[in-house]
């Protein structure tokens, strides 16, 4: 028998699915190709075309997507990476597998949480492969000086774009944006994990504009194989030769499916994600104590996270207990990376990262929160004070 979900009266996240999904599994499964294929090639043309790149990689998982970033860069043992401590542990783990070293860079405020060129600029050594920056919550980090420090070092700068697609880069007075969150380094990396904003159970996106990393990426993502199985079944392609020590970090035809159904939807959900954001700040902004990151709203959002700052660890937690009591699901974005046993050999003090990771508290926020049920959350965190 199959264990029953945990039910939450509000949950934290939610997909936001409906007849295009199954319309797009359906065909999948009508058309009998399964793996890699058409529907892939659809997806990724319409990913890069929203993204204003030329590249568009589907893969696995953002987890792939980071570790074929990292691979196409070539970076490898003796290399630094530095990245936030603010992070999940994806960009951490994968740059320790390539044989690297991660070098994690504080925040630059509490209300601005992410690395920035003034965080990272002290880290630089003549080891320095890359810069991660994460774009926290769905914001887009300060990326115009990042650019300019990367460049003029010589470095390359990767974004974790998992909380920020489609959010637009640069001032929302402004009718043109700079470009979208992920398309500004030289390669970003997306999510389409469960309780992402575009969510196909598992899956990811690597996207750039440099030629020599896609056709890296494209290479290490099936095995280092010059041609993939639906090319042969298409007689384009009779063999194949493995020209490097690949793995396997491909999509399949059913989540491209998947994919493509929720990029359709993606500006409109976005944009229900960011008037609900806006909800949350006003009320919190009342509550004595209690910040919001990114309070700027002059700066586009692509709304991923709904994340409070308690006024200490103590209200966070009396808050949590609380919520939950009343059947709120909440979370923590995110224990810092460098807390984790695995990484307890990095000594090293980041205070404003370990401030806002004491005191940061998620809460929920998904397309189809009701204005009520988000009364709701806010009552019980009023009550809490
Ligand atoms: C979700 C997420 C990841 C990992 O994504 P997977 O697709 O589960 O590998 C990495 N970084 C950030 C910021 C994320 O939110």
């Amino acid at each position: 028998m199959a264990t029953p979900l945990p039910e939450w009266r509000i949950p934290l996240s939610d997909l936001a699915y409906g007849p295009a999904e199954d319309a797009g599994v359906a065909r999948v499964l009508a058309s009998r190709w399964l793996s890699t294929g058409p529907e892939v090639a659809a997806f990724e043309a319409e990913f890069a075309q929203m993204n204003g790149t030329q590249f568009a990689l589907a893969v696995s998982s953002a987890t792939a997507a980071l570790h074929l970033a990292l691979l196409s860069l070539g970076v490898g043992p003796g290399d630094e990476v530095i990245q936030p401590a603010l992070n999940f542990v994806a960009a951490a783990n994968t740059t320790r597998l390539c044989g690297a070293t991660p070098v994690f860079a504080d925040i630059a405020s509490v209300a601005e949480p992410t690395v920035t060129a003034d965080t990272v600029g002290p880290l630089l050594t003549a080891r320095t492969k890359a810069v991660i920056v994460m774009h926290y919550g769905g914001t887009p980090a300060d990326m115009d000086p990042l650019l300019d420090l990367c460049h003029s070092a010589g470095v390359a700068l990767i974004e974790d774009a998992c909380h920020a697609i489609g959010a637009p880069y640069g001032s929302a007075s402004v009718a043109q944006p700079d470009g979208v969150a992920g398309s500004l380094g030289d390669l970003g990396c997306f999510s389409f994990f469960s309780n992402k904003n575009l969510a196909t159970g598992e899956g990811g996106m690597v996207i750039t504009d440099r030629r020599e990393l896609a056709e890296r990426c494209r290479l290490l993502r099936s095995h280092g194989m010059t041609t993939m199985s639906w090319d042969r079944a298409q007689g384009h392609a009779a063999s194949y030769d493995v020209v490097a020590s690949g793995l396997n970090y491909r999509m399949d035809d059913l989540h491209a499916a998947l994919g493509r159904a929720q990029l359709a939807a993606l500006g409109e959900n976005n944009q229900i994600r960011g008037a609900l954001l806006d909800r949350y700040r006003s009320s919190l902004a009342a509550l004595p104590g209690w910040d919001v990151p990114f309070a700027r709203a002059d700066r586009p959002t692509a709304a991923h996270l709904a994340v409070a700052l308690a006024p200490s660890a103590l209200v966070r937690a009396q808050a949590r207990d609380a919520l939950a009591a009343a059947g709120i699901q909440t979370s923590m974005h995110y224990p810092l990376v460098t807390s984790f046993s695995a990484f307890s050999d990095v000594a090293l003090s980041l205070p404003r990262s370990e401030d806002f990771a004491a005191r940061a508290l998620t809460l929920p926020l998904y397309p189809a929160l009701t204005p009520a049920k988000q009364d709701e959350v806010l009552e019980a965190l009023c009550r809490v004070g």
